[in-house]
């Protein structure tokens, strides 16, 4: 008899444990979304006010999910307000709108510095030697579960919204790269066919920016894409959202594939 309400004990404990969480977040996502949220992005994300309300709706759904599942943490003595927290939220959750993903489900944590910080590097160079510099970033993703951003970066670019340029983009696309294991420029994709055609999709379009970069040749993109094809990935993203009219004409086949992958068309709201 012990054993047996040992046992229901047990599954009772375990069935909270996955319950409670669940509960938490729907919770979460069914509260109303507060009106000054709402004025910080249209404040701070301009291309929100031009989206269709059915990708407002949802922008403002996953927002609540983010800020409800990850952490913010200052650093440097940086405070974080809601402003810190929608925007980077918002710009985040644009890379998921319209697609069935759950919430950069590996991200814990948000780190936010008042301007670039200095991260360490340790590199290997040939014959095994061991070189150690420091690195001014604006921006930082790791696949064990941080992301790190410079405030004054994320701002910076909050007017325009088509330069090509947008950090927290960047550092979210390295995200979702990271979801398939180690960031190469593949994201999850639905099939094998989807990720032959992606990969040939991208390495045309990674040595012509290569070869633009090289050459100083014009081009929609930033030639920090021409980095690796995981750079490649987070800098395609940012001229997806933010220069989607000239990635059109210039890249087709690029813009075809992302808008495939993002499910959405950001000439709509440009
Ligand atoms: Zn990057």
């Amino acid at each position: 008899m012990p054993l047996l309400y040992l046992l229901l004990f047990s599954l009772l404990t375990m069935g909270l444990v996955f319950w409670i969480p669940k509960y938490r977040l729907r919770r979460a996502v069914r509260q109303p979304f507060p009106g000054n949220y709402s004025r910080i992005l249209r404040r701070n994300i301009p291309a929100y006010a031009r989206m269709p309300t059915h990708l407002q709706l949802q922008l403002k759904r996953l927002i609540k999910q983010f800020l409800h599942e990850k952490k913010f943490i200052g650093c440097d003595g940086f405070r974080i307000n809601d402003e810190v927290r929608v925007t980077i939220a918002g710009k985040a959750c644009m890379l998921l709108l319209n697609r069935p993903a759950s919430v950069f489900p590996d991200l814990k944590l948000v780190l936010v510095y008042p301007s670039a910080f200095i991260a360490p590097r340790t590199e290997l160079g040939a014959g095994g030697i061991v070189t150690h510099a420091n690195q001014t970033l604006s921006g930082e993703s790791w696949s064990d579960g941080r992301v790190i951003l410079a405030w004054d970066h994320v701002q910076q670019r909050n007017t325009d919204f088509i330069d090509g340029h947008n950090v927290v983009l960047h550092e979210f696309a390295h995200q979702l790269d990271s979801e398939t294991g180690a960031p190469n420029g593949a994201p999850q994709l639905m099939s094998k066919e989807k990720y032959q055609r992606w990969s040939a999709v991208m390495m045309h379009e990674f040595r012509k920016l290569q070869e633009a970069a090289a050459y100083h040749m014009e081009s929609a993109m930033d030639y920090y894409g021409a980095t690796n094809p995981a750079e490649f990935f987070a800098v395609a993203t940012e001229t997806f959202f933010e220069k989607s009219w000239q990635m059109a004409e210039f890249h087709p086949a690029l813009f075809a594939e992302l808008r495939e992958y993002y499910r959405v068309d950001p000439r709509e709201w440009h």
